[in-house]
């Protein structure tokens, strides 16, 4: 009972008079399609395009809709607000010598889902008898002569090519480290909203991290508290140092001090890829999304995906989406008369 209909993009929603979600339009091959929904239609686009989905079709702010040209089927001033994320800040640490072999090194492209050169992942809080963790690090070693911290710089993160040639020339003679300190419990939120009336238009998306002051001062605190790990018997060995990127508008400050990490943080920040929060749940006016899953101020629609957390978590997001998803599946079972039914 199971259709799934490939390389189609669903342009938006459509409602009957009594605002029912009855249809979705959809792109296929160049053409536009009409698909009628027997009970209900669940939307799962993720966290940018569901609220740009909803927005397409007339759920969201009204003064955006309006400007937009899109006709408002119903107000709803959160769609796309509440968009969060675990801000990232990639710091390189340099050795005088890598345990990283060279074939381990080309293997991080031939073998990456085996991850054969060392890398450890963990959850630590400045408190150290504090139980919930503030950040989480992700540690990548590379040998002397890597060009993947390079490469890294340069095509994942888009860095300004002076940041990535400090790397290069660091990685001619030492062993690098790429860490990635993250933002476990941002308090700053940013927002998805549309560019056009056009659904296949990407829509813009505001991260706004660091909008709240205290965002940055925690980060630059977690960066120094982690850089404490260099002070360990094993890294002293190794001779393992931060290494200065070069930042042009960090020039002023201090290397190494709290000052410094800060302007770092702000002019490298990155994502994690964890956005939420977009179709956060919580109740009509606050919300965009019911305890149900269902979308306020119309029927018959429910949004089921990492958007609709109202706040991040603090760890990955992957698992918690279907985590989300499990229990939208027992809770369309159940309001379908299918738990409880003597079949199941
Ligand atoms: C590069 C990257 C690395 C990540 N690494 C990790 C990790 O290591 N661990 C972890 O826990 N999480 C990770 N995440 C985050 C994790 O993938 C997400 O939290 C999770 O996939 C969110 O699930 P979702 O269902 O909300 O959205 P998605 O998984 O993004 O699913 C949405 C789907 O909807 C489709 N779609 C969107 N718009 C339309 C449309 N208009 N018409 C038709 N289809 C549409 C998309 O193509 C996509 O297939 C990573 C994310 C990225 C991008």
């Amino acid at each position: 009972n199971l259709f799934l209909s490939r390389k189609s993009f669903v342009r938006k929603v459509l409602f009957n008079d009594a605002k029912e979600a009855k249809a979705i339009e959809v792109m296929q091959n160049g053409k536009i399609l009409i698909i009628k929904a027997r009970q209900e239609i669940i939307i799962s686009a993720g966290a940018i395009n569901s609220p740009q989905l909803l927005m397409q079709s007339g759920i969201g702010p009204k003064e955006h809709l309006t400007e937009m040209s899109i006709p408002v089927i119903s107000e709803s001033p959160n769609v796309g607000k509440n968009l969060q994320d675990h801000a990232t800040v990639p710091l390189i640490i340099t050795e005088d010598k890598s345990k990283v072999t060279f074939l381990q090194d080309v293997q991080t492209f031939t073998k990456i889902n085996e991850m054969p050169a060392p890398c450890l992942i963990g959850f630590a809080a400045v408190n150290k008898t504090q139980i919930i963790p503030d950040y989480q690090i992700l540690y990548y070693r590379f040998p002397v002569g890597t060009i993947i911290p390079v490469w890294i710089c340069n095509f994942v993160y888009g860095l300004a090519d002076s940041i990535c040639i400090s790397i290069a020339k660091a990685a001619q003679s030492k062993g690098v480290i790429l860490a990635l300190v993250v933002l476990l419990y941002p308090k700053s939120t940013g927002k998805v909203i549309l560019k056009s009336k056009n659904p296949g238009e990407p829509p813009l998306i505001y991260t706004g991290y660091y909008s709240q002051d205290v965002d940055l001062e925690k980060h630059a605190k977690y960066i120094e508290d982690f850089l404490t790990l260099l002070d360990t018997k094993h890294m002293r060995k190794t001779h393992a140092q931060p290494l200065n990127l070069n930042v042009r508008q960090c020039k002023h400050h201090k290397f190494n001090t709290r000052k410094y990490w800060k302007c770092l943080a702000l002019n490298v920040v990155t994502t994690l890829w964890h956005s939420v929060g977009t179709c956060a749940m919580g109740p009509e006016g606050v919300g965009v999304i019911d305890y149900k899953l269902r979308v306020h101020g119309v029927k018959k629609l429910r949004v089921i995906d990492a958007s609709s957390m109202p706040k991040i978590v603090g760890g990955n997001t992957n698992a918690p989406t279907i985590m989300i998803a499990d229990k939208g599946a027992d809770i369309i079972k159940t309001d379908h008369g299918f738990i409880g039914h003597p079949n199941n």
